[in-house]
């Protein structure tokens, strides 16, 4: 698991789009996604608001299914 390296204050889960096949790595804290195969970096990355939006979805983690266990979740 990768410690964000754009707030420096979460870890960086893989997850799957609830309803979708799609998996992305997100940010526990800062909501920061990276697409399956994009390294985590800061080079690259997009947020949950936007992402999520794309597929008509609110930006809830509620949407998403965890497929690694974070720190909190
Ligand atoms: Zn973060």
């Amino acid at each position: 698991m990768d410690w964000c390296p754009r707030c420096d204050q979460g870890w960086v889960v893989r997850c799957r789009v609830r309803e979708r096949a799609d998996v992305i790595k997100v940010c526990e804290e800062c909501d920061t996604v990276w697409l399956e195969g994009q390294a985590v970096s800061t080079a690259v990355y997009t947020d949950l608001d936007p992402y999520l939006s794309g597929f008509g979805k609110e930006p809830l983690w509620s949407n998403l299914v965890p497929l690694e266990r974070g720190a909190q979740r």
